[in-house]
Parts: C-alpha cells; sequence; structure tokens
C-alpha cells in the first residue's frame, strides 16, 4: 500500500539530510517528487541523484519564510503536474546554546524557519488540496518538541508549535480528505547535527535505548508509511522515530 504511482510529492528542505532522503523513498514508490530548498543547487543535485536512479524528480528553489514565494511554488506544481498529493515540510534549522546566551533575533529567525516555514507551505497547499478533494501532509516535527532538548528551547518551542499545529490542521480538514500528521525524528546523521560536541553526542546516546544515530532513510521510512495509503485511516498523529527515546505508555 506505499505506492505513490502517478502522485506528486513537495518535499521542503529536500536538498540536505532527512529531506533528500524523504525526497528519494518517495520517488522509488512512484512519486514525483519536488525538490524544494533555499538551496538550488542542493536542490538540484538531490533531484539528478533520484534521476540517476530512473525515478522521477525536480527541482524547484524558494525560501520557507516567505509566504508569497511558498503560495507561488505551490501553484506552479499544481499548475504543471495538475494537482499536489503529498506535501512534506521538512526545511528546519537551529543552532545549540543556552537560552540566556541567545538574542531575539536568533528566536524570531528560529520560529520564522521552523513554525512559519511549516505553516507557510502548509497553508498553500492545503488551496489546493481543499480543491481537489484531498491530499497528505506530513510535517517534521522533533523529539526536542515533545520532550524538550537543553540548549535548544526556543527550537523546542517552534516545533512544540508544529506539532499542536499538525493536529489542530488534521482536525480542520479532514471532512475535506486531508489527513496531516508529523514524523518526530531523534538525533538523526546529517549535516544538520554534524559539528555537534562529541562529549554532548555521547550523553544524548545514552538516553537512546537503541544506543545510536537515526539514518535519514529511518526517518524517511515514516514519512512514507504516514503519506500513503497504508495510513489512509491515521490522521492528527506524531510518530516519533528515535530510538525510543520519548516512548511512553
Ligand atoms: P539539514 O540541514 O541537513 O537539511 C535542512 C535543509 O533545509 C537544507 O537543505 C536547507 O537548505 C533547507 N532549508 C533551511 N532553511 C530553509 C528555508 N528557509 N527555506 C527552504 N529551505 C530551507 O537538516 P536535517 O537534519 O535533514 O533536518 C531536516 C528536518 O528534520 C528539520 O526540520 C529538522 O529540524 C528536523 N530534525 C532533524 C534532526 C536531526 O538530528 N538531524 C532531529 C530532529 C528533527
Amino acid at each position: 500500500m506505499i505506492d505513490f504511482s502517478g502522485r506528486t510529492a513537495l518535499v521542503t528542505g529536500g536538498g540536505s539530510g532527512i529531506g533528500a532522503a524523504i525526497c528519494a523513498v518517495l520517488a522509488e514508490q512512484g512519486a514525483l517528487s519536488v525538490v524544494a530548498d533555499l538551496d538550488a543547487a542542493a536542490a538540484e543535485s538531490t533531484a539528478a541523484a533520484i534521476r540517476s536512479k530512473g525515478d522521477r524528480a525536480e527541482a524547484l528553489d524558494f525560501d520557507v519564510t516567505d509566504d508569497a514565494a511558498c503560495r507561488t511554488a505551490v501553484e506552479s506544481v499544481r499548475d504543471a503536474h495538475g494537482g499536489l498529493d503529498v506535501l512534506v515540510t521538512c526545511a528546519g534549522w537551529t543552532l545549540m546554546h543556552r537560552l540566556v546566551d541567545e538574542e531575539p533575533d536568533y528566536w524570531r529567525r528560529v520560529v520564522d524557519v521552523n513554525l512559519l516555514g511549516t505553516v507557510q507551505p502548509v497553508a498553500a497547499a492545503l488551496q489546493v488540496m481543499v480543491d481537489q478533494g484531498g491530499g497528505a501532509i506530513v510535517t517534521i516535527a522533533s523529539e526536542a518538541g515533545r520532550i524538550g532538548t537543553p540548549g535548544q528551547a526556543m527550537y523546542a518551542g517552534a516545533k512544540g508549535g508544529v506539532i499542536a499545529f499538525t493536529k489542530s490542521v488534521a482536525r480542520e480538514v479532514a471532512r475535506h480528505g486531508i489527513r496531516a500528521n508529523a514524523v518526530s525524528p531523534g538525533i538523526t546523521d546529517t549535516p544538520l547535527m554534524q559539528g555537534q560536541d562529541p562529549a554532548d553526542m555521547a550523553k544524548f546516546l545514552r538516553g537512546v535505548p537503541l544506543r545510536r544515530l537515526a539514518r535519514p532513510e529511518e526517518i524517511a521510512a515514516g514519512v512514507a508509511f504516514l503519506a500513503s495509503g497504508a495510513a489512509s485511516f491515521v490522521t492528527g498523529e506524531v510518530l516519533s522515530v528515535s530510538g525510543g527515546l520519548s516512548m511512553a505508555g
């Protein structure tokens, strides 16, 4: 049931890490992956790698913090491909420091990229999905937004917002045949996490029952499930893919 043949999927943040893995797995299962990223060269590189395997992908560069650009991008996909079946909001960004050492401009940027950078593409996609009578949205949250992370307070606040936003959207648009779910990754081996203090990473991994970082493809597998017909009765859920970090009864 994880078959995206004939479907069009737009993935923000598709130029790197988790987003690139999501684009690849959706394309492997038959989708046309529209690889969206602020970094045009990175988006094209992901799309070219997918095409080199015989799957379908194209690149699209826009900034998820720019509402008008999000709307234009989604409309261009609809006009070129006759609709938009799947939206995955994976663009994200953070740094690691104590809240008391941070400036308000940094907090605003974190909210702009991670929270408004989710809200704006989703709002644009819903215009199309409501008109076509269905669709699937998967947002990328973070375990920081569920259980908190020292050094990432504002990011955790923004990702907690992504979770509450996703649930609210799920309730709002269910009657249009649109599902909205979140995937909540634990620490994943991507460029975003490179350069972390090894001592901090070792401490963190002691709290992960499976005792390792996630691979981007493992997060992508959760996204593919939630976006697919296999999850046709699942909406408003948060799927943690974190090696057991936040398991609860
Ligand atoms: P990454 O840095 O490898 O990739 C993020 C991509 O988003 C980059 O290609 C970047 O150019 C793009 N991007 C950033 N700002 C953008 C903007 N304003 N407009 C458009 N594109 C923009 O990061 P990643 O680790 O693959 O993270 C992907 C998602 O997963 C993010 O939402 C992140 O918060 C989340 N996440 C990551 C981890 C982890 O440990 N890596 C853990 C939990 C959640």
